[in-house]
Formats: structure tokens, sequence, C-alpha cells
């Protein structure tokens, strides 16, 4: 485990974000919390956008997600996305292949005719969560409504690495169970990286051209930085994703440590207009400081909270001045300070809900005794 530096640029990684035209505000949780991280860690927030797409033109709504953005008072970067660094992205995939990690093969695959269900035979009935089928024996596409098809097809494979998971750092720290769970599960299996449907991604190995899987090209990105060490930023519902970037990171640099943050998944049961209320709101610090209020790490599944808004809503402008000046300032780092340990103090430090209350409790001029607050169980309980 190495040690964290002040000033050492350390990249903050948004999972690949894919702009639309509906935006819940839930994705913006990472950008948003990215952009305060990098403050504390003197790190740079990258917000990496996934703009490759079979199906629709995602370079039209990025206008949209940079405005928005913007009304949340971050800077953003919108050339970091796979569409523009897709030449760097495929050194990538040409190293993967070059050192055996990439190969090609005939495997079975069950594909539907809009293409949409496209994987290994083997895999069809080890799936979990979010599914493109409506039964698991022959399934149906609820695309295309047409029963899938069983082929035995050429295609390209990644054998994935083994994780040592003490060398990864997972917060909120439960969250470590569910990558111990897919590194166990794919120990002895391949994963399929190419399709049948067109992906305009296209990788020429041996003889033949292959169409690549775009979720799989986009997520060698991490190894774009050079950096050491990486953080690297999704949701409780991108666990796979946020796993198979892990994977690849370790085939890249293996002597790298990642620390990936997860953060829970929004849901709306107050049905809060989360656009009109953001609207009202007059000014950017206090909008990137609902967002941040708003995200409770001890939950996989949260809510957007009417109280937090009202809570929110009562600072004093002095408040809020003083409270944006804490989530903005870096976190003193001693000689000796673990990368981990660094990370964690950060974390720390961005929980506005302990800020708020502290301030309100002590009822006088505004400190927070950030020393009181240091161990991971606390993190856990309290956000
Ligand atoms: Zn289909």
């Amino acid at each position: 485990m190495t040690k964290l530096y002040a000033m050492n640029n350390i990249p903050i990684l948004t999972l690949p974000i894919k702009p639309s035209s509906y935006q819940k505000t839930g994705m913006f949780l990472s950008p948003v919390f990215a952009y305060f991280l990098a403050k504390k860690l003197n790190g740079k927030n990258i917000t990496f956008l996934n703009l490759l797409d079979t199906y629709k033109n995602q370079v039209d709504y990025i206008p949209k997600f940079t405005d928005t953005c913007q009304r949340l008072g971050i800077v953003t970067n919108s050339s970091f996305s796979d569409l523009y660094m897709k030449s760097k992205l495929f050194d990538k995939v040409d190293i993967l292949a070059s050192q055996g990690y990439i190969y090609s093969d005939k495997r079975d695959i069950i594909i539907c005719s809009c293409g949409k269900i496209d994987c290994l035979k083997e895999s069809l009935h080890s799936r979990t969560g979010k599914t493109n089928y409506t039964c698991f024996d022959i399934p149906t596409c609820k695309l295309c409504h047409e029963k899938c098809k069983i082929i035995e097809k050429d295609v390209l494979l990644l054998k994935p690495p083994t994780l040592d998971i003490d060398k990864y750092f997972f917060f909120p720290t439960y969250s470590t169970k569910d990558f111990v769970e897919l590194n166990t599960k794919f120990h002895t299996r391949e994963i399929l990286i190419s399709k049948q449907r067109d992906t305009n991604i296209h990788y020429k190995l041996g003889k033949n051209t292959y169409n690549l899987d775009i979720d799989f090209f986009w997520a060698n990105y991490a190894s774009l930085w050079q950096n050491k060490q990486k953080i690297i930023l999704g949701s409780q519902r991108s666990i796979y994703p946020l796993f198979l970037v892990n994977a690849l990171q370790k085939l890249h640099n293996p002597d790298n440590e990642t620390f990936t943050i997860l953060f829970p998944y929004m849901q709306n049961k107050h049905s809060i207009d989360i656009d009109k209320e953001l609207e009202c709101l007059d000014n950017d610090k206090i909008k990137a400081m609902y967002l941040l209020y708003s995200i409770k790490f001890k939950d996989k599944i949260s809510n957007w909270d009417p109280n937090a808004l009202n809570s929110i809503k009562k600072l004093t402008q002095a408040e809020i001045d003083n409270i944006y000046q804490e989530l903005i300032n870096p976190i003193s780092l001693k000689d000796g300070t673990l990368f981990r340990q660094s990370v964690l103090n950060s974390i720390n430090q961005l929980n506005i809900r302990n800020i708020i209350q502290i301030n309100r409790k002590s009822n006088k001029k505004f400190q927070v005794p950030w020393s009181v607050r240091k161990n991971d169980n606390f993190l856990q309980s309290e956000m």
C-alpha cells in the first residue's frame, strides 16, 4: 500500500456517463462528488462521457449535460469521452490482444434478431440485475419481441484476471462483498467482448474483423491515466461495469491502486421535481450542496428527500459560504498518510449533514472538529 502525497494530481474518474435527452438528476451525483473530492485531494476531477452508442447520436445531448453541470457550479471537460479518445482506447485493446488476454474462438451464443440480446450461452442462467430477457429458457427479447436463437459463431473473448481484493479499495466497505462475488464468478469464466450487430467499433484480429462491445471498449478508460493511484466513482447499479474497469485496470497497470466509490441509486418516492427545485435555488453553491446532502452511503437505494431540500433552503448566506469553504478546503496530508486513509478522510469531510448538524448544535462561530470523525464505521453509519 502506498502513500498519497499532496499535489500528485490524482485522477478522480466518473464511470462513463451517457448524456441523454431525459437527464436523471442522480447521474450528477458522481460529477459533483468528483469535483469536491478533487478539491480535497488536490486531484483532477474527470467527468468521462460515453458517447459511443449503436442506436443514438449521443453527441447531440452534450450541451444539455454541460449546461446542467454549469448550473450545479461544477467544472467539467467534455473532451474526455470514449468517442474523442477512441484511438487511445484501441491502443489499449491492442496491448491486451498482444498479451493474449483477448483471443478469438468459436462459441455458442444466444442472439435475437435486433441484436440487443447477444451473450454466451453459458452466461444466460447466471445473469443478474437488469436484463433484456422475458424468460430464462429460450429468451424472448423485450425490444424486438423475437425468440432468441442459439448459434455457433467466431467471437472475441476476454479472460478476466482474478483481483487481489486486498489491493482494491471499495467504499462503502460493505460493497467489497459484491466484488468478491464477481471475482469468484469470473475466476473460471470468459467474457464475450464482440457483438454480432454493427457497433461501429471494428477490430481486426487474425483474418477476421469483429464488432467490439462498446461497454468493454470504454471500460479500458482508467488506464489512459498514467498515475499510480486512481479513484473511480459509480453507482450501486453499476457493480459489474466497475468490476470490469478494475479488472482491466489490473491487466493494464498491475501495480496501480484504485479506490472505487459507489453511490446509492436514487429513486424519487416523494415525486420531487428536482429540476424545478434546482431552478428555484438561486445559487450554484447551494445546488451542488443539495446533491451532496442527498448522498447516504449506508443505502444501496436512496430517495430524494424533501426534508433535505428544506434544510438546505433554511441556511443563511453566511452558513452557505462557510460550509462551501469547508467543502473545498484541501485536507492536510501528512507524510506517511496512506492512500486509502486519505481518501476516506476526504469522503468524511464531504459529509455535509454532519457539518450542518455540528454547526447548529454548537450554535457558535462556524467550526468543525474533524479530528473526532475519522473511522470507517462512522462513515458508513452516518452518511
Ligand atoms: Zn431483440
